[in-house]
């Protein structure tokens, strides 16, 4: 057998094993994982001292986001070629829905926007804010082509974003007969506008007010509502970017009750507590939820080490320094939302296993595995398998680095992670077998990704999830 590339001397790491051997791809596919592999004519990469791990699949991200009077800085290409230097081979995106408009036209323009510029694999999911017969009926035809999972607002409701509980529940309803995941951004829309007036009236302006109008019952509650509702219409869950111990709780219970109830949480919760709010540049660290507090940071930890948090997205939705000081006045005017694709895989990495809260399995779980089965890619990615796509991270366990601007590259001109450096970083990143990154420098090219057909979520899926505990 014959290969186009041939990795030697690592240490492959995947969701449940991590063994020592060379792994053989030939074009776009890997096909091969044994000892001394032939090398003829392959180019041969020496990983000793490395680990080989699956590309990252980051189910949350908002590229050319219109949002919060602005679009979100970092367009298909630099977004991707952000996700490719950390590590990440496949993003899932949201489609929004615009309102008056069908399914089908938002996912014609999503494509139209993304095509041609993606420098990784995409796939995207669908966010539901102009709810009518119409819409639902399209469901059924979008998981047809893919779009296998829909993504519902609680909260936004002076964005146009929100729905409400009847509407969430006609949506998940109509899921739950088409194998179609509903994803909830879960946060209390009553009690955050309450509290935001009761702010902006007492002359309370600045940044740290916002997180202060959100505290964690906010989000405890909503994902408490959300869980009843898909119970009673049968339709399985994901909870987006959970923030707080709440909702870990919440989480915890309704799995024990053997719900299809499964939650995301972001780099920026398992790194930073709330106490960012109060610095100068506190406007930066405005997203939603926002981030809490040290006792949830904990929580969040321990739910990825039981496995009762599935995955870790960015929610990259991040804008420059200038777009934030829309709210210089008003904190309900900061555009919310970071960045953080590029690095999930360095978090999970220097936060979680090097602290031993997390195994090395675990961090592939939550960063490739688990969303590739939650999401429909499995096995096509997810992986480090005979006949699975090529997407392979060489991963540098001793590799410092300092998480500046200038280290990253997204589009915004800063970096909230500027003052921490992390041991652990990817220093390849293949995509179906083409290099796209090395030591940090984006080596792909726009238009390298496709579109990726995703199948339909199967409880049976749901039940290959592993919640090993933390050895
Ligand atoms: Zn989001």
């Amino acid at each position: 057998m014959k290969f186009d590339v041939v990795f030697q001397n690592g240490t492959l790491v995947t969701a449940t094993e991590t063994i020592d051997a060379d792994l053989g791809i030939s074009g776009e596919k890997i096909t091969a994982i044994g000892q001394n592999l032939p090398k003829e004519g392959a180019k041969i990469i020496n990983a000793r001292g490395k680990y080989l791990l699956p590309g990252g699949i980051d189910a949350h991200t908002h590229m050319e986001f219109p949002f919060m009077a602005t679009t979100s800085a970092d367009d298909f290409e630099s977004g991707t070629t952000a996700a490719a230097c950390g590590g990440i081979t496949t993003i899932i995106d949201f489609a929004l829905q615009k309102s008056g408009e069908t399914l089908e036209q938002t996912a014609k323009a999503w494509r139209k926007k993304a095509d041609g510029k993606v420098v990784i694999d995409y796939g995207l999911h669908m966010i539901i804010r102009d709810l009518n017969d119409r819409v639902l009926a399209e469901m059924k035809e979008m998981i047809g082509q893919g779009i296998t999972s829909f993504k519902l607002f609680m909260t936004y409701r002076k964005e146009g974003l929100l729905l409400d509980d009847g509407a969430i529940f006609r949506v998940m309803e109509e899921a739950a007969q088409h194998h179609g995941l509903i994803g909830l951004h879960c946060e209390n829309n009553d009690l955050i506008e309450c509290l935001m007036s009761r702010y902006l009236k007492e002359g309370r302006k600045e940044p740290k007010y916002f997180a202060r109008s959100k505290p964690p019952v906010v989000e405890g509650e909503a994902v408490h509502r959300a869980i009843r509702l898909a119970e009673y219409s049968g339709c399985p869950m994901y909870v987006v970017h959970m923030s707080t111990e709440m909702g870990a709780e919440t989480i915890c219970e309704a799995q024990h009750s053997h719900l299809p109830v499964y939650a995301e949480t972001c780099p920026h919760y398992l790194v930073f507590t709330d106490d960012v709010y109060n610095r100068p540049d506190g406007a930066n660290f405005v997203m939603s939820p926002p981030i809490k507090k040290r006792e949830d940071q904990e929580a969040l930890w321990k739910g990825l080490a039981k496995g009762e948090i599935k995955t870790v997205g960015s929610d990259h939705c991040c804008f420059t320094s200038e777009q934030k000081k829309l709210g210089k006045e008003d904190f309900t005017k900061i555009p919310n939302g970071v960045a953080g694709t590029e690095l999930i895989i360095p978090v999970l990495y220097h936060f979680g296993v090097s602290k031993n809260r997390i195994t090395l399995n675990q961090m592939v779980q939550a960063s490739s595995y688990n969303p590739a089965r939650l999401f429909g890619l499995y096995p096509k990615k997810g992986t480090l398998a005979v006949g699975s796509d090529a997407d392979i991270v060489v991963f540098d366990p001793e590799k410092e680095i300092r998480l500046t601007r200038e280290n990253l590259h997204s589009k915004i001109d800063h970096s909230i992670y500027e003052a921490h450096t992390v041991k652990g970083y990817p220093v390849m990143t293949f995509s179906r077998g083409k290099l796209v990154q090395e030591n940090g420098k984006f080596t792909g090219e726009k238009g390298h990704g496709k579109y990726q057909v995703r199948n339909p979520f199967k409880e049976s899926e749901g039940k290959q999830l592993l919640a090993p505990a933390l050895v």
